[in-house]
Order: C-alpha cells, then structure tokens, then sequence
C-alpha cells in the first residue's frame, strides 16, 4: 500500500513526497526528530513526545514549523489515513533549506522542513522480541557530547547495531569512561536484589519519554530505582536488563557480552512493568 506522508503543510503519496538536495537535515544532519507509538489507532504519550521537540528545537535554535495542536492534528490524520492500527509516526523537523551549501546557518527567516509518516507494525505490543529477550553487547561511545538532543545524527547508533547483529546479537549499549550511557536507540536498566538501576539524565543520554513514564510506573509499584553511573560489569552480574523506547516500550535483556542473565529469560520486573506499560499507556492514548 502507498503510504500517505506529511510533508511541508501537504498531506500525499509517499512516492510523491519530497524535499530539497540543499535541506540542512540531508547535509548537515540539522534536524531534530520524534517517533511515537501508536497502540489501537491512538497516540501513546504525545504530550511528552511534543514537549521533547519544543526543547530539542530550542536547544539548536530551530524554528517550530507548527504549533502543538497542529502537530497532534497530523499525527491523528496520518495515522487515519494509513489504517495504522499498531505502527509508529515518524516526525522530523530541519533547519531547511535556502538553496546552497553553508556552515553558517541560513537567514532566521529560512522555513523548517517538516516531514511526517507512519510505520505499519501490527505486533508492536504482542512482540515476539520482547517473550524472547534481547542479546546485547557492549561497545565504546564515540557519539558527540548533546546526546539529550534528539538530533537525526544516528550514524554512530545504526553502526552499533550492525556490529550487535555481526556479533549474533540483537542491539549494543555504549561505554563512556567505564560507565554504560544508554542503548543505541534505548535507554538501559538492570536490577539486583529488588533495585532497578538507570544512569541519572544529563547531556549523556536521551531523556527518554518511556524512561520516565517507566520509572514514574516503577514508583507507583513501590519498586526501589536508583538513578546513578553503572559498569558493563555490575549490569552482567545483575539478575536482569531491560531497555526502554517508544518503539519497544520495556524489552527485557537477557544476554549481554555473551554472559547470560539469571535463567536466560526476560525477568520478572522487566515483564511486569512491560505490562503495567503497555496498561497504562493504552488508557492515557490520545
Ligand atoms: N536513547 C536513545 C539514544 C534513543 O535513540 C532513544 C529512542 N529514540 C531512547 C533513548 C528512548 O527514548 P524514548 O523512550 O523517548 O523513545
């Protein structure tokens, strides 16, 4: 099926669709993007998804291309037109374009390219991945230093995941000065003894809209979270892993360097809150 996309105030065929060979986001990678799940044709935290990019946006100086409103209308429309019962809108937003090639950028007045569609995935919730667990491994983090912005610069996060699924893995963490930041397109938990550890939210990491709907969830549970710099070494001791993102809600780990956790299965804490998850967010779908 042609997918129908968003772009610039238009909605069309995706083979339609397009967007100029100068834009910043295809030279520069000077873009900025969301991605939200969508569960029984609604949107899981919108809110927290817009409140994100207003901020990526300022962080980078970046005009807003629409309004709040304007943005949740488009999402529903996209997903209305798509038939996307379970997928994903992808949402991206550029600095754009003023016809050349230049560090310097372009002239307050230039109009932010916005681009918007859908992805089809029909078991994001009933996903087999998540019964299984993920195999990860662990690699160095080269990223730049303003990893909370979510920048469209996933070169170094697409790179890990080719070396996981060279290593017969599923996905990688990355390592900065002996500490785990997050994953490439997650951020990473691990609990011991009844405690779920996460790296606290600085410029590190992405400030994850699961991360802390996860961890408000987790609280409300009366489970223990400490949120603090953890070793590769203390996560492979653990009883067990998870990630966190919008595309795989909580996804248990259950493997990491080839050292296997616990029985080798998804953990009980990272099952249950992937339930508590997907419960709560399905009452809150706007
Ligand atoms: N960290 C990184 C590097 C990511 O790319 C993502 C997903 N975009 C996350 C964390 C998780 O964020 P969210 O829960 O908002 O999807």
């Amino acid at each position: 099926m042609t997918r129908t996309v968003y772009v610039n105030g238009v909605y069309l065929p995706e083979t339609e669709a397009t967007v100029s060979i100068f834009d910043r986001g295809f030279l520069m990678a000077d873009g900025v993007y969301e991605v939200t799940s969508v569960l029984d044709g609604k949107l899981i935290d919108f809110e927290g998804h817009a409140v994100r990019l207003q901020r990526s946006l300022d962080e980078l100086e970046m005009q807003a291309a629409c309004s709040k409103d304007e943005l949740l209308e488009i999402h529903r429309e996209l997903v209305k037109r798509n038939d996307i019962v379970e997928g994903l809108v992808y949402l991206q937003i550029t600095r754009g374009s003023d016809g050349d090639r230049d560090f310097v950028f372009p002239s307050a007045d230039t109009k932010p390219t916005i681009v918007l569609f859908t992805q089809n995935k029909p078991n994001l919730a009933d996903n087999p991945a998540a019964k299984k667990g993920a195999k990860i491994i662990s690699i160095e983090d080269i990223r730049w230093g303003r990893r909370d912005i979510k920048t469209v610069q996933l070169l170094y996060p697409s790179m890990g995941k080719m070396m996981a699924k060279k290593a017969g893995c599923d996905d990688a963490w990355l390592i900065e000065d002996g500490h785990v930041t997050e994953g490439t397109s997650n951020n990473a938990y691990f609990v011991k003894d009844g405690t779920i550890v996460t790296r606290p939210l600085s410029t590190d990491i992405l400030h994850g809209i699961t991360r802390k709907a996860v961890l408000r969830m987790a609280a409300e549970a009366q489970l223990k979270i400490e949120e603090r710099l953890f070793t590769i070494d203390e996560a492979k001791e653990a009883d067990e892993a998870f990630t966190t993102s919008a595309s795989a809600f909580v996804m248990p780990v259950v493997e990491i360097d080839g050292v296997q956790l616990g029985d080798g299965t998804p953990g009980p804490i990272a099952k249950r809150l992937r339930e508590i998850y997907l419960d709560e967010s399905r009452k809150a779908a706007v």
